[in-house]
């Protein structure tokens, strides 16, 4: 298979029985948890609806394949609860967190929050991995066709196929929650790169701020993760994004200043993909965002629009129209076809 989309063909057809079931399973795996769901085929443009759904802690001890294990172990609990086995599915899409690496051709996982080895001991994670296998493992087992895809990109496709970018060829997905991560589309085509990694602007840099740099989950001092992720504001800023955005609802006034403050660095960011991309919408989501758009999507408005006017005029920033769903989504979406 001819250029980055990341894509298994570890079995050319589906089953009789997978045909007649016609289950699609969608696997989404975070730095936190792992959830499998399990579909019908998409009606026209309404989402396909979610028949069963299991998650569990993401697995960050034991053998080196613990991870595939347990996707596995989840895609038969899944299939159990519907009376089918794992064989039966019609095709199965993962949305994994990133970035990835490739092994040998093979997908791997470099995740900071899932493989401990990548900034040290300083995180302790209980183990000292610096990648865990993921595609070698589910195209053993699964012997079928699998779409493995970044958690942005496939949720951007979600978006694209059932959201809040229906029908727009220049867009972006965002998502602000624990860390930051984009999905790009540019001229109707989602963009991979050489690892499946374009999006990965939660890395890069916006901003120097006094002081002593803060360190990302990848080993980065001052990157837009370190700065404005969620997980980020605990030793930053001495406060927990819940708290600090609920006080800012409120109308606390240093509360607002901050808030205003990590809105005009992820308004950069936002600026510069909007520059560097000629997007027309971007679509955001992620629990920090959706559970505060109403407070933070006009902030961001506001800092979007404060930069260069010819680039930015008339540019879309939404909540994304899947909601908090847009995870389970994305990696249903991976087996949609087309991009
Ligand atoms: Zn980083």
């Amino acid at each position: 298979m001819g250029g980055a989309r990341v894509i298994m063909d570890g079995m050319q057809q589906s089953s009789p029985s997978a045909a007649r079931s016609g289950l699609r399973a969608g696997v989404d795996i975070g730095g936190t948890k792992v959830a499998v769901s399990l579909a019908g085929p998409a009606d026209g443009d309404a989402p396909p609806p979610l028949l069963v759904r299991v998650s569990e802690p993401t697995v960050k001890t034991g053998a080196f394949d613990a991870l595939a294990r347990q996707v596995l172990r989840l895609l038969d609990a899944a299939c159990a609860r519907c009376g089918q086995a794992r064989d039966e599915l019609a095709g199965i899409g993962v949305s994994a967190c990133g970035p990835f690496v490739r092994q040998r051709g093979m997908i791997e996982l470099a995740n900071p929050n899932i493989c401990g080895g990548l900034a040290g001991a300083v995180r302790d994670l209980g183990n000292d991995w610096t990648h865990v296998p993921l595609q070698a493992p589910l195209a053993e087992a699964l012997g079928a066709r699998v779409f493995i895809a970044n958690d942005a990109v496939a949720a951007l496709q979600a978006e694209r196929r059932w959201g809040a970018l229906r029908g727009v060829a220049h867009c972006a997905y965002v998502t602000w929650s624990t860390g930051i991560g984009v999905g790009l589309c540019v001229d109707g085509r989602v963009l991979f790169g050489k690892n499946g990694n374009a999006g990965h602007a939660g890395h890069s840099y916006v901003a120097d701020l006094p002081g002593e740099p803060p360190l990302c989950g990848c080993g980065n001092r001052g990157d837009v993760e370190s700065l404005i992720g969620g997980a980020s504001m605990p030793r930053r800023l001495g406060i927990d994004a819940p708290t600090l955005l609920r006080a800012a609802q409120d109308g606390d006034a240093a509360a607002t200043a901050q808030v205003q403050a990590l809105c005009a660095l992820m308004g950069r960011l936002l600026y510069n993909l909007v520059a560097t991309l000629d997007l027309q919408r971007i679509s955001l989501g992620g629990a920090l965002l959706l559970h505060h758009e109403a407070l933070l999507l006009p902030l961001l408005r506001s800092e979007l629009a404060r930069h260069f006017a010819a680039l930015t005029d008339g540019v879309e920033l939404v909540g994304a129209g899947l909601g908090l769903q847009v995870g389970d989504y994305g990696a249903l979406a991976l087996l949609e076809g087309g991009s």
